[in-house]
């Protein structure tokens, strides 16, 4: 089969890889769709760990054409989403509950090879069932949206909280409409890209800033009455992670959901903290949300087919990558087939 293979130092080759034999309780997936998330694209430039050579891409879904296994639900010509992270279950972490911190943690497309290529091995604990007709450009948004699901769990929105979310990619856009579903009675969205403000507003933002409007802070402050409940910073840098501090309001939370690089440290300021009973949570992974992002996908609760801005084929991947152009895309996704609409 075709696989677009990372070699390390931001080479990236489309080549015939031979699968090897399906082991027990193994399904063989035929790739639909992968996302390309900012993760792929920091093993790319260095800046996170992964193993070489490997089969990147961990937002995918696909059909079972295989399967070696007696016992499981599924069968060929499932649809499913798969779950890439693969937690140990006996480590000190994993027994206590805490599986993202597992010791022994692989996930596909990080640390074994994943979507990036027609097809793929996984383990069918990874593999969550779709309904037949299932969009599995959809079903791809799955894992991304699990990870905010973990965000959203952890930030402890309450029905009438009010909520700012930095940065208005898809994990922004995301987070948007989970703190609508969760019942915030006003969502800001921060972003300085226009061309994604109305796209904010229909997803349910009650308004847009863009971070760069003069005196933005007072702008904020009057907006909620000096109330800000929650603030998701989504986009991982060191002047977002301020700014998320700077606008929470007094007894609030700041969710850090954004990977910010890993030479980058934050100034804070003990007592300024202590004045609002500041609540600093960070979000890792997405331990048992994956059924929960699949349910709300598939129940539709969750829009994604418009933060799709690009489809590219596995020829187009190495050229994508080291292209790195800044667009205004929101979510690129590796299709396997012939492009087609996603409006
Ligand atoms: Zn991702
Ligand atoms: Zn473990």
């Amino acid at each position: 089969m075709l696989a677009a293979i990372y070699n390390g130092n931001k080479t990236f080759e489309v080549r015939n890889h031979i699968l090897p034999t399906l082991g027990f309780n193994e399904l063989l997936i035929k790739v639909d769709s992968c996302g390309i998330c900012g993760t792929d694209k920091h093993i790319f430039s260095g800046s996170a760990p992964s193993s070489i050579p490997i089969i990147l891409g961990h937002e995918y879904s696909g059909t079972i054409v295989d399967l070696v296994n007696t016992s499981s639900e599924f069968k060929i010509g499932d649809k499913v989403a798969i779950d890439p992270n693969i937690y140990c279950g006996y480590c000190n972490y994993c027994r206590r509950g805490n599986i993202n911190f597992c010791e022994n943690l692989k996930a596909l497309g990080v640390t074994l090879n994943g979507g990036f290529a027609e097809y793929s091995i996984v383990p069918s604990s990874q593999a969550y069932l779709l309904p037949e007709d299932f969009n599995l450009s959809i079903a791809s948004f799955a894992e991304p949206l699990s990870c905010c699901l973990r965000g959203i769990e952890r930030a402890e929105i309450k029905p009438g909280n009010s909520v700012v979310i930095i940065g208005g990619g898809s994990i922004g856009l995301l987070m948007v409409q989970l703190a609508k579903n969760c019942g915030a009675s006003k969502v800001l969205l921060i972003e300085p890209d226009h061309s994604k403000h109305e796209l904010g507003l229909e997803l349910g933002a009650d308004f847009v800033f863009d971070p760069k409007e003069e005196n933005l802070y007072d702008h904020i402050y009057d907006l909620f009455n000096g109330y800000v409940d929650v603030v998701i910073e989504c986009v991982g840098s060191k002047t977002t992670v301020d700014d998320a501090i700077k606008i929470a309001g007094k007894g609030g939370k700041v969710v850090i959901f954004g990977l910010t690089p890993a030479d980058q440290s934050i100034n804070l300021n003990p007592q300024y903290l202590f004045h609002k009973e500041l609540k600093i949570i960070n979000s890792f992974l997405n331990p048992f949300t994956f059924q929960s992002a699949v349910d709300l996908l598939v129940n539709k609760k969750i829009e994604v087919l418009k933060l799709i801005t690009q489809q590219i084929h596995l020829n187009e991947i190495p050229d994508f990558f080291s292209n790195n152009v800044v667009s205004n895309n929101i979510k690129v996704q590796l299709i396997n087939n012939q492009r087609r609409s996603y409006e």
